[in-house]
């Protein structure tokens, strides 16, 4: 099997990173930079330090910051019309996955038009568009390093996945100084999310040695590490691991691919508003539990890569050992029963069946090593809710 592996041409990795800024666009040979924002970015004061960053160096740039929390195709609209104004020949994208995967978005459609619909898979994003600089600002998608964007779809509400090389970041700041601000249920979700990452390239069906070895580092880094870094976000070591983890995740699941587990997300979070790593929290163990048997000896692994068992444990040790941790995790890190978080059970019901169609044409519950009809996904939606 040949993997198609692809990735930025360059990476900045570790504390004060972010400084790197204005060589990066030097090499990269742009001039008219254009920064997209989360707006929390701006009230942080960081958009401000990253102009006059640029400005030091006689870079003149221009600012959106009105970036939407997990944005539809709505949001970006007036960001492509400003960056074509501005001739921008680089993005430089600053926040969470919201605001990199609006960046990206921007791009596509600055320099090829049309609607994100028309982007969405089986569509491949092949064609290059403004080159992007992530530099992320959570511990959890891991967009700076991947082809993908996720961007809903104002109209249907359906949250879009596209991908292709296209979609990629030419350069990535991975500076976890920037993660310090981060609130405890942000990290809490955006760490979740990106053990889901791990987990999810490491038993993929499109798994590759390639994605393996990014898929074991992470799950190493993230697992041990993950309660400190949000419970204590003072510990230095713990939010750089995480962080370093998360891309990591991010370069696996890219080069491999997500699971039933973000399948089923998406349509989740979008008719119920729920952050894109709560809702792969509230049905990670769920999922799990039901693919363990498809992939025994690839679960067993994830509980020994995790440091949770002894490398000589059974594999049906090993699998509790994992249920109990993945139980445990979303225990201790307040992740609320979908009742908790306020979903109606009759209104759940009445879509469950949509949000399986939903999920299945995503395409990603097909990597599952196990892969559920409609019915046996929604049979699922239901045990995840209890
Ligand atoms: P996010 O970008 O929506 O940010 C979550 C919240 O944290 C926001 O309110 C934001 O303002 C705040 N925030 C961000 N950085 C902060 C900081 N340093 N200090 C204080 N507050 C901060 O959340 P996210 O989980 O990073 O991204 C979610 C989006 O990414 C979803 O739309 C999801 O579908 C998408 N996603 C994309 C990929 C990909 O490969 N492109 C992968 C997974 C998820």
């Amino acid at each position: 099997m040949i993997a198609d592996i692809q990735l930025p041409a360059s990476l900045k990795v570790g504390a004060g990173a972010r400084f790197a800024l204005p060589d990066m666009l030097s090499v990269l040979g742009a001039q008219r930079p254009f920064i997209i924002a989360d707006p929390i970015m701006q009230e942080l004061g960081v958009v401000d330090t990253f102009v006059a960053m640029l400005n030091e160096k006689q870079i003149p740039s221009a600012v959106f910051a009105n970036v939407m929390p997990e944005p539809d195709d709505s949001s970006i609209v007036a960001a492509v019309e400003s960056v074509k104004q501005h001739n921008a020949d680089c993005l430089i994208a600053l926040g969470g996955g919201s605001a990199i995967d609006s960046a990206k978005a921007i791009a596509l459609l600055a320099s090829h038009g049309g609607q994100m619909r028309d982007y969405k898979v089986p569509h491949v994003v092949t064609q290059q568009s403004i080159p992007i600089i992530a530099v992320p600002t959570t511990a959890g998608t891991g967009s700076e390093c991947t082809r993908v964007t996720v961007i809903s779809d104002s109209a249907s509400h359906e949250k879009m996945l596209c991908m292709g090389p296209g979609l990629m970041p030419k350069a990535a700041i991975i500076d976890y100084e920037l993660t310090l601000t981060v609130p405890f249920r942000v990290a809490a979700d955006t760490g979740i999310d990106a053990l889901t990452h791990a987990i999810e390239a490491w038993v993929s069906k499109k798994a590759n040695p390639f994605s393996d070895q990014q898929a074991m580092s992470a799950m190493r880094l993230i697992a041990p590490n993950l309660l400190k870094a949000c419970k204590t976000p003072e510990d230095h070591e713990a939010k750089e691991a995480v962080m370093l983890g998360a891309t990591m995740a991010g370069i696996a699941f890219s080069n491999a691919s997500v699971a039933l587990v973000h399948g089923m997300s998406r349509p989740l979070g979008v008719h119920f508003h729920v952050p894109h790593g709560m809702s792969n929290a509230m049905l990670l163990p769920t999922v799990t539990q039901y693919s363990l048997e498809a992939a025994p000896q690839r679960y067993a692994a994830c509980a020994q890569i995790m440091g949770l068992i002894d490398d000589s444990a059974d594999i049906k040790a090993c699998h509790e050992a994992l249920m109990v941790f993945l139980n445990k995790l979303n225990q201790e890190l307040g992740v609320p029963a979908m009742s908790e978080f306020g979903i109606d059970k009759v209104h759940y019901d009445s879509i469950t069946a949509l949000m399986a169609e939903q999920a299945i044409a995503s395409g990603s519950p097909a990597n599952n090593p196990l892969v559920p009809e409609k019915d046996a996904l929604i049979a699922l939606y239901q045990q995840a809710y209890r």
